[in-house]
């Protein structure tokens, strides 16, 4: 038997079904499930995908059997609705459609009414009785496949403006102007019969060959052009953007038309089972009388409401549906309903209705943004109509990120025109008066104003500037600069790279074309998508105390497996923590007390320990300095209680805390009794020529035990009197920069001294912790096994590793990665989402290594990675224990490591062999 390309549907049964997308693409699959699940679909039939890949594989020709199969079927649809294609009497007339696998916003556009001529329309007047229905068709014929068919899919460009489309278009508009009518509809049969001969002779005239008359040359004209489109340039593009094959191929659905344009009472309309944009749960949707197609989504007139509970202010007053045809809506209404309950989801359905009956056109699944998805995930979940896996793959972590941000309210924004774009490097929304530099935007908002930074590049002396503002806009600068990282670590909405901007700092103003915008305008920004506009818009707040949300956060929890904990440095960044659901904190970084709020005092205690000399002065120095580091240890354990704290030994280089500025100097050479001469030098003893690899981490505690010794003490005694309090204190000591296995022994004698010491002081047996490292150097993972033997716990240093392992330095890729990029050299930013080609293959080897040794040994990650969808499930899928993430990434880690199960569970199903199959099997 030869090869099936044409899939029929129609009547109670149809040849498909939802299943076979990749055969009949989306609109054909679930053209025939509607059939097959008995609602009303006109009858047609599906040419598959496979015969658009053929026709390419084969010089644009058909495969030998299309041609017969595709006149069967067309008997099986004209027996079905008793009429004829072409035929003189009771002509049948056909819509082609394409539908390719994935919806392709631009590919091609439907033909309607295929099968219309001179001939044919006289007999469906007389069979109507209803002429102006019919000449309206026949124009509406003529101007969809002269543009779709004759021009577009011939490969013919026009200039701009000279188009076939919008040369009809104008002459429909004339003739509107010359019968000083408004409304295509107000237009009489005569009026469009008339219409239609100068619609022939503008085609002949632009395109130079007559309008075909043959409803079988206009048919395969049509299905052609389907075909066509798919190599077009703009569905090229498309899939480029998106990532799609071009061996997928497209397929056509010819159908029979049913007509919405046959009076007023016949209409058309596109509906979603739930509020698209809310996830509300009521039937939403649009419709107009006496229209056809695309009228409603073309906006030729304002659509109406479908019901009376979707009606808004600015539509209170039009029609509905519901109360226009009442029996007519409750048909669609309960085939709504019936539809939601077969798929388990939120469709967006098309539908027209002739003479008052109603024919179903399209489903799908519906698109949604961030904060809809969360709720139809939540409320069907609730309904029972999803389990608690499915609820979980119905929110991308990307949508999620949108409900963390207060964002600009977007029924105003799509409104709205922007002024310039950039790149989206912190997401969300922010509206706030411009500022041009670091210290206005501080001032300015000392005094309760809403600024925005707007800066050529932003550098760490704008930190505080940067804090202050609501958001930060760069003129230059991609995804990795400083202000993009500044910005996403603090879940602050960021643009970066808007390149149209023209920055003007010496007369405070910047110009986007000839648009000048100047201090203390203002503006909004959307960090998501990257848009700046003029002006003050309306935002929406961020969803954290939703009870959507809560709930949302509760199923994830019932699914992951992995913990998720928070990277903080203050007490009050735990708490937020806590607040985004963190189950623990995965770094504590000792430095940081030494930068921001309260930092000057402990920052020039630990200057005076830097720069002393002799270890009797450094002693004293630290001495000073050990009840700040108490203080803040204690805090972070006491909001954390419960819950385990990691805190990182101090790790960066000393002489990124030498003063720079003359008076500091001076300062602090009186307090050490040393002239300024002598402090000059031994700070000039500090530098080193390759920071990130020179005297930091381990080595300093090597080089100087006493430093490891007194941060530990603080650690052992906050938790000592947090446990007299009561309180369920668990420390975790964190080893940073390790790359061998005597580095750590060496701090654990330390560790076990004080350790015993702090027992004995407060007359406890045990202080619970755990001691364990960092691995974040390639000879640690590939030492694991070894390090294992005394480390209880690893936390992987993504950061690092990445740097080391790819030989980049962090704080200069800015100069080669963005071209690295775009030349498609890396697949991605290796400091964005771990390479697991290569970074991650190391982490494999460590977990196994570790876990050789120590079977129950704790593993985690704290790098930024710990924040990233893909990575997280890539630490899934490796065994770890936890990810550990900024306090803002929290919920989208949640979501990622409940995603990860259900993915890696799929893919085991699959028979692929994942990750952690390999790894049970080296056990
Ligand atoms: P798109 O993929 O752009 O949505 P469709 O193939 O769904 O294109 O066609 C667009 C519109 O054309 C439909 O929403 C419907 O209103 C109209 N249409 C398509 N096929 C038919 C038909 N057989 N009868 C009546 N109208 C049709
Ligand atoms: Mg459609
Ligand atoms: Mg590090």
């Amino acid at each position: 038997m030869s090869r099936k390309y044409v899939y029929f549907f129609g009547g109670k049964k149809a040849d498909g079904k939802a299943e076979m997308k990749s055969l009949l693409g989306g609109k054909g699959a679930n053209l025939a499930e509607m059939v097959n699940i008995g609602l009303p679909v006109p009858a047609g039939f599906t040419i598959t995908t496979e015969v658009c890949t053929a026709y390419y594989k084969n010089k644009k020709k058909y495969p030998k059997e299309l041609t017969k199969q595709v006149k069967d079927a067309l008997a099986k649809v004209e027996k079905q609705m008793g009429a004829k294609f072409g035929d003189l009497k009771n002509p049948l007339l056909l819509s082609v459609r394409s539908g390719a696998r994935a919806s392709m916003p631009g590919m091609m556009e439907t033909i309607l009414n295929v099968g219309l001529n001179n001939k044919t329309r006289e007999a469906l007047i007389e069979k109507t009785g209803n002429p102006r229905f019919v000449y309206d068709s026949h124009r509406r014929l003529i101007q969809m496949y002269s543009d779709v068919v004759m021009e577009k899919a011939a490969g013919i460009e026009p200039e701009e403006g000279k188009g076939v489309r919008q040369q009809l278009e104008k002459a429909l508009h004339d003739m509107k102007l010359s019968r000083r009518v408004h409304a295509d509809t107000e237009l009489t049969a005569d009026d469009l019969k008339e219409l239609i001969e100068i619609y022939k002779s503008i085609v002949m005239k632009v395109l130079g060959k007559p309008f075909p008359e043959d409803p079988m040359e206009q048919l395969w004209g049509a299905v052609s052009a389907v075909f066509q489109s798919w190599m077009g340039k703009r569905a090229i593009s498309y899939r480029r953007i998106e990532g799609l094959p071009d061996d997928w191929g497209t397929a056509v659905n010819v159908q029979s038309m049913v007509f919405g344009n046959m009076g007023d009472n016949s209409a058309t309309g596109v509906a979603f089972t739930r509020n698209p944009a809310t996830g509300e749960n009521y039937f939403y949707g649009e419709w107009l009388t006496n229209a056809q197609g695309e009228d409603v989504v073309a906006g030729i007139r304002t659509p109406n409401p479908i019901n009376e509970v979707g009606k808004s202010e600015h539509t209170e007053h039009l029609p509905s549906l519901e109360t226009g045809m009442p029996a007519t809506y409750k048909a669609l209404n309960s085939i709504q309903k019936r539809l939601e309950k077969h798929y388990h989801d939120m469709l967006d359905i098309e539908f027209t209705i002739q003479d008052g009956k109603l024919y179903m056109l399209q489903c799908r699944v519906g698109k949604r943004n961030g904060p809809a998805a969360l709720k139809m995930a939540v409320d069907m979940f609730k309904e029972k109509l999803i389990t608690a896996e499915e609820a979980v793959m119905r929110v991308q972590p990307s949508q999620l990120d949108e409900l963390l941000h207060p964002i600009v309210d977007p029924s105003v924004e799509i409104k709205t025109k922007g002024l310039t774009k950039g790149l989206p490097a912190g997401p969300g929304g922010a509206t706030g008066q411009v500022v041009f530099s670091a210290s206005d935007a501080v001032a300015w908002a000392k005094t309760g104003k809403k600024v925005i930074l707007v800066r050529e590049e932003t550098n760490p002396e704008d930190i505080e500037g940067m804090r202050a503002a609501q958001a930060i806009l760069t003129a230059r600068g991609g995804m990795t600069s400083h202000a993009a990282l500044v910005a996403r670590g603090w879940g602050k909405c960021c643009i970066v790279g808007a390149g149209n901007i023209k920055l003007n700092y010496g007369n405070r103003y910047f110009s986007v074309g000839d648009v000048t915008v100047k201090e203390g305008d203002w503006l909004t920004l959307n960090g998501t998508k990257g848009i700046v506009y003029q002006g003050e818009l309306p935002m929406i707040k961020a969803a954290e105390e939703n009870p959507d949300f809560v709930a949302f956060m509760k199923i994830c929890d019932k699914v992951k497996k992995l913990k998720v904990r928070t990277n903080a440095d203050t007490p009050e960044d735990a708490s937020r923590a806590r607040a985004f659901g963190a189950e623990g904190i995965g770094l504590f970084r000792t430095e940081h007390m030494f930068y921001g709020k309260n930092s000057e005092e402990p920052l020039f205690k630990l200057r005076k320990m830097i720069h002393s000399k002799t270890e009797k002065e450094r002693i004293a120095a630290l001495n000073e300095l050990f009840p700040f580091v108490k203080k803040d240890v204690k805090g972070t354990l006491s909001a954390m209680d419960g819950y385990p704290v990691t805190f990182r030994t101090l790790d960066p280089p000393l002489h990124e805390f030498v003063p720079t500025r003359h008076d500091e100097r001076e300062k602090l050479a009186a307090s050490l009794g040393i002239s300024t001469n002598e402090l000059n030098e031994r700070a000039e003893a500090l530098h080193e020529n390759n920071p990130m690899m020179g005297h930091r981490g381990v080595r300093l505690g090597i080089t100087y035990p006493e430093i490891t010794e007194m941060q530990v003490r603080a650690i052992f005694e906050a938790t000592a009197e947090l446990m007299k309090e009561g309180k369920k204190p668990f420390p975790e000591i964190m080893i940073p920069v390790t790359c061998h296995v005597n580095e750590i022994k060496h701090q654990y004698e330390i560790i076990k001294k004080v350790y015993a010491e702090v027992c004995e002081k407060f007359g406890l047996k045990k202080i619970p912790h755990l001691t364990g490292t960092m691995i974040e150097i390639p000879r640690a993972c590939l030492t694991a096994d070894q390090i294992a033997e005394v480390a209880q716990f690893f936390s992987f240093g993504t950061n690092d590793l990445t740097q080391m392992g790819f030989g980049f330095s962090r704080d200069d890729i800015g100069g080669f990665l963005p071209e690295y990029l775009d030349k498609k050299i890396l697949p991605g930013d290796p400091f964005q989402s771990i390479d697991q080609d290569a970074i991650g293959k190391l982490m494999e080897i460590a977990v196994n290594g570790g876990r050789a040794t120590r079977p129950d040994l704790k593993i985690g990650i704290c790098g930024e990675h710990g924040g990233d969808p893909q990575s997280v499930e890539f630490c899934h899928k490796i065994g770890l224990n936890y990810v550990s993430c900024s306090p803002f990434r929290v919920p989208i880690a949640r979501l990622a490591a409940a995603r990860a199960v259900i993915n890696d569970k799929k893919a085991k199903k699959s028979g692929s062999k994942s990750a952690s199959k390999k790894k049970s099997k080296k056990k």
